[in-house]
């Protein structure tokens, strides 16, 4: 599973996802503007995390 960082332009307001390989600066896809800021962390949810522990494996 790829995980990615989400991030959003605080000039245009538009979101966006960079994968996590790429460490390169993040750039806005729509005014190619640098100044941008991570959106937010994302945790597996809590139902997901439930139905692993209750699968028989
Ligand atoms: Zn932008």
């Amino acid at each position: 599973m790829m995980f990615g960082v989400e991030y959003e332009c605080r000039d245009c307001g538009r979101a966006f996802r960079v994968d996590e390989e790429e460490k390169r600066e993040p750039r806005c896809p729509g005014c190619e503007g640098g100044n941008v800021t991570i959106r937010q962390a994302r945790p597996l949810p809590q139902w997901i995390m439930r139905k692993k522990e209750a699968a028989p494996t």
